[in-house]
C-alpha cells in the first residue's frame, strides 16, 4: 500500500517546500509582544525558558512533549471515554492499540515517560550496576543513577559531529559494547538501552541492521534489551527513507520489527501518541511480574496508571494516527526544510535533519562565549528577545556540577528548536529562520550566563540565572535600530 516517499510532493518551480496534509480546524491565538516586553519576560524568568509564561511567547518550540496538534478523531474518542476505577473499556483499547503497534501483549500504564523509567530502574538496576546505550536522556539518567547504576554511552564517532550526511547517528558501537560487557561482567549489566530518535543528540535515529547486530551482541550474553519508544515513529520514518531493505516498508511493519528485536518497550505518550501519558509493554510474564506491583504504588490502579481515562481514549487512537505517513512525516518534513535553510545562510546546525526540532550547534554559534558560561543557554535566551520564540538548552545548563563544585560540561551545547507534530506553519517557520539569521549576523553581541538560583537535582527545569553583562540591553538596542518599530 504504502510506498517509498509516498508523502512525497515536488513543484514545478523546483522548490522543496513540505505541504501540509491536514488542515486547520480548531485555533489558538498567539501573543507577539513589542521586544521591551520580551526583554523583562525573560529577565522574570531567570533566563531560563522553562520560567516563561507562554502568554509572553510567540512560538512555543520548547519541546514536542505533550504539545503535539490532537486530530479530530483524537478529540471525538476523548467524549467516549468510561470512567471506572478498575476494568476501564478505555484501557482495554488502549492495550488492544498497543498490543497492535508494538506487538506485546502485556502492558503497564503510567502518568508519563520518566515514571515508566523509575519503576524499569527500581526493577532491575541496583548499586554497581553499569547500563549501556545510545545516549542517555535526562530523566533516564537521573532514575538510573537514583537507583545505583552508572551509564555507558556507546555511540559512534559520527554520533556527535555536528556536520555529517550520516543517516544513523543514533546507531550504537558495537565494540564498545562488547569490550563494556567485557570489562564489567554480564551480571552486572542489567539490560542495553536503546533511544529511538535519540533525543539529546539531535534526533538522530538507529538502523535496523544495527539493532540486528546489539540483539545478537546481547543473545550471546543473554541481556535483555529496553527500548526507549518515546520517538519510534520518526526513528522507523527515518528507516523507511535511509534504510535499503525498509524502503517499501509500511510504518507499522517497520514498528514491529523495532519493538520485535526487544524485551521491553517503554514510552512517553506526550511525545509518541500526541497525548499524555505514558507505558511499558512486553511479551515477558516474569519481567511483567516484577514490574508489576510498583504501578499501583507509584501511578495508580493497573487499568489507568495515573492518567485520566480521556488521555488513555486519545492515546489509543494517536498510537494508531502515528503509524500513517502523512501524519509521522510532518515534523521530520518541517525539520528538514527549516535545517537545509539554516544551513544555507551558513547558520550551524546539526546535519542530517533528525527527529523532534532542530538542533543549532550553541558551540559554533557563540565561539567567544565560554562553556562554563552556557553558550546554548544564552542564545536560547537571545533568540527569545529578539523573536518571542521559545526554545531549548540542551548543553551544560541540562547536565549536573561535579562534586569539586566544577560543572560537567556537555558534549554538545544545542539550542533545541522543537517543532511538534502539526502545529506550526511554513510562514512561521519562515519567521523563525529569518530572525535566527539576524541574530547570527549580530551574534557578536551576545554574552554568557550565570546561575543565582541552582536546584541539586535536573537543574535546568526550575534553575534562575542572569547575563554577565549588559548584552541583553544591547541586543534589544541593535535589534530596535534594524528593526525600528516591528515586532
Ligand atoms: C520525553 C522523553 C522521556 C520522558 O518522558 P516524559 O513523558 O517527559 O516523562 C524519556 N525518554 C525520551 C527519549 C524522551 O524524549
Amino acid at each position: 500500500m504504502s510506498s517509498k516517499n509516498s508523502t512525497k510532493i515536488n513543484f514545478f518551480s523546483g522548490e522543496q517546500v513540505p505541504v501540509e496534509l491536514h488542515k486547520v480546524r480548531i485555533v489558538q491565538k498567539l501573543n507577539l509582544k513589542p521586544i521591551d516586553d520580551r526583554l523583562k519576560a525573560i529577565e522574570k524568568g531567570g533566563y531560563n525558558t522553562f520560567l516563561l509564561n507562554t502568554e509572553d511567547v510567540f512560538l512555543d518550540m520548547l519541546t514536542d512533549s505533550g504539545t503535539n496538534a490532537m486530530s479530530d478523531n483524537q478529540l471525538a474518542s476523548m467524549h467516549q471515554a468510561d470512567d471506572a476505577y478498575a476494568g476501564s473499556q478505555s484501557f482495554y483499547r488502549m492495550e488492544k492499540a498497543l498490543q497492535d503497534v508494538f506487538g506485546k501483549e502485556l502492558i503497564l500504564p503510567v502518568h508519563q515517560g520518566r515514571a515508566a523509567e523509575n519503576i524499569i530502574s527500581q526493577t532491575f538496576i541496583r548499586p554497581g550496576h553499569v547500563i549501556p546505550m545510545n545516549y542517555h536522556f535526562t530523566t533516564t539518567k537521573a532514575h538510573m543513577e537514583i537507583n545505583g547504576g552508572k551509564i555507558y554511552e556507546i555511540y559512534t564517532d559520527e554520533a556527535l559531529k555536528i556536520k555529517s550526511s550520516h543517516p544513523f547517528k543514533g546507531n550504537i558501537d558495537i565494540d564498545k559494547l562488547k569490550k563494556l560487557i567485557t570489562k564489567y561482567g554480564v551480571e552486572n549489566v542489567p539490560f542495553i538501552r536503546l533511544e529511538a530518535s535519540t533525543n539529546l543528540i539531535g534526533g538522530q535515529p538507529f538502523s535496523i541492521e544495527n539493532m540486528r547486530e546489539v540483539r545478537k551482541v546481547a543473545d550471546e550474553h543473554g541481556i535483555m534489551m529496553v527500548l526507549d519508544a518515546s520517538l519510534i515513529g520518526e526513528n522507523a520514518w527515518f528507516i523507511k527513507q535511509r534504510e535499503k531493505e525498509f524502503a517499501n516498508s509500511s510504518i507499522r511493519d517497520i514498528l514491529r520489527t523495532m519493538c520485535d528485536l526487544c524485551e521491553i518497550i517503554y514510552f512517553s505518550s506526550r511525545k509518541v501518541s500526541s497525548t499524555r501519558g505514558g507505558g511499558i509493554c512486553t511479551n515477558d510474564k516474569k519481567l511483567f511480574m516484577k514490574m508489576r506491583d510498583l504501578v499501583p504504588l507509584y501511578e495508580g490502579f493497573l487499568t489507568y496508571g495515573g492518567m485520566s481515562v480521556r488521555e488513555i481514549e486519545a492515546m489509543a487512537v494517536g498510537l494508531m494516527e502515528t503509524t500513517d505517513d502523512t501524519v509521522i512525516s510532518q515534523s521530520p518534513g518541517f525539520i528538514e526544510y527549516a535545517v537545509n535553510e539554516l544551513d544555507k545562510l551558513g547558520i550551524p546546525v546539526i546535519t542530517p535533519a533528525g527527529a523532534l526540532g532542530a538542533h543549532v550547534d550553541a558551540m559554533q554559534f557563540l565561539d567567544h562565549v565560554p562553556q562554563k558560561e552556557y553558550p546554548a543557554g544564552a542564545l536560547a535566551a537571545a533568540l527569545f528577545i529578539v523573536s518571542g520564540c521559545r526554545g531549548m538548552e540542551r548543553g551544560t545548563i541540562s547536565s549536573v556540577r561535579l562534586d569539586n563544585g566544577e560543572d560537567l560540561l556537555a558534549d554538545m551545547e544545542l539550542l533545541r528548536l522543537a517543532f511538534p507534530r502539526r502545529v506550526f506553519t511554513l510562514s512561521q517557520t519562515k519567521f523563525l529562520i529569518d530572525r535566527l539569521n539576524w541574530l547570527y549576523q549580530n551574534r557578536e553581541l551576545i554574552g554568557g550566563l550565570e546561575f543565582v538560583e541552582e536546584p541539586k537535582v535536573l537543574r535546568f527545569f526550575m534553575g534562575r540565572l542572569a547575563a554577565t553583562s549588559d548584552w541583553p540591553q544591547k541586543l534589544v538596542a541593535k535589534f530596535k535600530k534594524d528593526f525600528g518599530d516591528s515586532l
